[in-house]
């Protein structure tokens, strides 16, 4: 059981997007992409999520092509959160997360369902409000609930949560929830996939990490031996430390000014 993509290629207009990526995702574990902008993130999650097709190169879930199944199959194993989610039309709160209820089974018990993930994402609160009345940070928590809601029910099978950039509008402390929600999820059998943008959450709570640059997977493995400063100051082009956190040994990613007239990096210094 995992989603599995297999030397995938992707141009745009032919120029070139993604180039020779391969990818595991399993349930259980949440998996970081990291990297700047424009190195291929969003399209690549794209074409995990079946929303576009790829050129050449396989993409399967739990060992069946992404082509073979239908969108109904494709709802029940993976739920999706875009980057950007623009809704025009005037829902409501409730009416968003509902969405999520589509895929379910018939005799599912969706109003269960639907009362737990409004609960652990902390949207119960909102259910009456329009969306488009809501904080960035807000909108994006409805976006997740409706996501989760799709596959939160226990099912015998591995379903996947794929998540762009989920906390980019969200304050510190959301931030922290909405990750530790992430990792809560392994026993429900769901494996994540995240873009991030903010390093360090994605050290704390990330099991492993894929780094991309300019379409090309520069580094995936264990969050530990992919988030050294070597490798981050080379995908970012920014001079990047990494140090241990005292605390749980976990790494803490510090950045720095730009050192624009010498090529050395600026090294952390202690009080
Ligand atoms: P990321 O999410 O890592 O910031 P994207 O996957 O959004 O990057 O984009 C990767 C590259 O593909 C960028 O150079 C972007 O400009 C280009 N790109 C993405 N979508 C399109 C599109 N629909 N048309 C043309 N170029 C695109
Ligand atoms: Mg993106």
């Amino acid at each position: 059981m995992m989603i599995s993509a297999e030397n995938i290629h992707f141009c745009i207009q032919k120029r070139p997007i993604l180039d020779q990526v391969d990818l595991q995702i399993y349930p259980g574990e949440v998996l970081t992409i990291l990297g700047p902008n424009g190195a291929g993130k969003s399209t690549l999650l794209k074409l995990l999520s079946g929303e576009n097709t790829c050129d050449t190169g396989k993409i399967s879930i739990n060992q069946v092509l992404l082509q073979q199944l239908k969108p109904r199959q494709l709802a029940k194993y993976r739920a999706v959160m875009p980057q950007h989610s623009s809704v025009n039309f005037p829902y409501t709160v409730e009416e968003i997360i509902a969405l999520g209820k589509l895929a379910h089974d018939p005799h599912s018990s969706s109003d269960q369902l639907m009362e737990e993930v409004m609960d652990i994402t902390g949207t119960a609160a909102l259910r009456e409000r329009m969306i488009k009345g809501l904080s960035g940070g807000e909108r994006q928590r409805v976006h997740l609930a409706r996501a989760l809601l799709q596959i939160w029910e226990d099912k015998p099978y591995a379903r996947y949560l794929l998540l762009d950039e989920p906390t980019s509008s969200m304050d510190i402390a959301q931030q922290h929830q909405v990750l530790r929600l992430l990792r809560f999820l392994r026993q429900r059998n769901i494996g994540v996939l995240t873009i991030l943008h903010d390093l360090n959450l994605a050290a704390q709570y990330s099991d492993k990490v894929m780094l991309m640059k300019d379409g090309k997977v520069v580094g995936f493995g264990p969050t530990s031996a992919i988030m050294t400063a070597t490798k981050l100051s080379h995908v970012y082009g920014h001079p990047i430390s990494v140090m241990s956190h005292p605390m749980d040994e976990k790494q803490v990613v510090i950045t720095s000014e730009t050192t624009s007239n010498n090529h050395t990096y600026a090294s952390f210094k202690t009080a």
